[in-house]
């Protein structure tokens, strides 16, 4: 191990919960009808003189190639006219729901750190249904999500939230993934660099010119040189290819 990584902490137990598709998914649990087509959560183009990005593609769109942070111009090229329906966000409701899925989160613990609306971290090593599997905890969540506010989500655990992350990104939609201390390495090793979060796109293209592909070759690099390469973030980039992310999860409910 490189001598200017820290200590690992494999002890804690957290959940990564991401909704999938979420305003999306809220909208066609709203109305049914809209199930089949292409939904694109955000301003119709044709009607707002070509601005707007997608907030939130379902999943037949992306089939189509849209997703998130889209131009919707872009994305009304993708998809047959005939497919598509644009709607605009209504983040009362959105808001509404999630607080009623993070109600479900607290009956399990209070360490939940909300990033989004629908996306949270959990410590659940200490919890108040006293349980020692945190995969139980999240199944139970996941149906529980299901059951009573009629989504599907996705989950990751493991001993820290940057793998947690990984873990819920992996699998979905409708994803169930652990990742335990001695297997982190060898997940890590074989994701590509764009499935590293908070490796940015410039990052992304500066390590692609040193032969940077996937975790492994990571892995491979010296802390030292990362640093030099890329100060600070160079840092957290060598430790989280050695599956290593200290970050406390914080108390903290996403602002109204
Ligand atoms: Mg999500």
């Amino acid at each position: 191990m490189d001598r200017l990584l820290p200590k690992n902490d494999t002890s804690r137990k957290i959940i990564h919960l991401d909704m999938d598709a979420f305003y999306a998914s809220v909208e066609m649990r709203d109305n049914p009808s809209l199930a089949n087509k292409a939904l694109i959560i955000g301003q119709d183009p044709r009607l707002n003189n070509g601005h707007g990005v997608v907030a939130t593609a379902n999943y037949v769109a992306r089939k189509f190639g849209v997703h998130s942070a889209m131009s919707t111009m872009k994305a009304l090229k993708l998809v047959p006219e005939s497919e598509v329906v644009f709607l605009k966000p209504n983040f009362e409701k959105y808001r509404s729901v999630s607080s009623q899925i993070h109600e479900l989160m607290y009956e399990m613990t209070d360490q939940v750190e909300s990033v989004a609306l629908d996306e949270a971290y959990l410590d659940v090593t200490q919890n108040k249904l006293g349980a020692y599997s945190a995969l139980e905890l999240a199944i139970r969540l996941q149906k529980k999500i299901f059951k009573e506010v009629h989504l599907n989500s996705s989950f990751g655990i493991s001993y820290n939230k940057f793998l947690a992350k990984m873990g819920s990104e992996y699998a979905k939609p409708f994803g169930r993934t652990v990742i335990l201390p001695n297997e982190a390495k060898i997940f890590l090793s074989q994701r590509k660099i764009s499935d590293f979060p908070g490796i940015g796109e410039r990052t992304q293209q500066q390590l692609k010119e040193l032969g940077v592909k996937n975790g492994s070759d990571l892995q491979k690099l010296d802390t030292e040189f990362l640093i030099k390469k890329f100060k600070k973030m160079g840092y957290v980039i060598a430790q989280h290819a050695h599956g290593i992310d200290l970050n406390p999860v914080v108390k903290k409910r996403k602002r109204k």
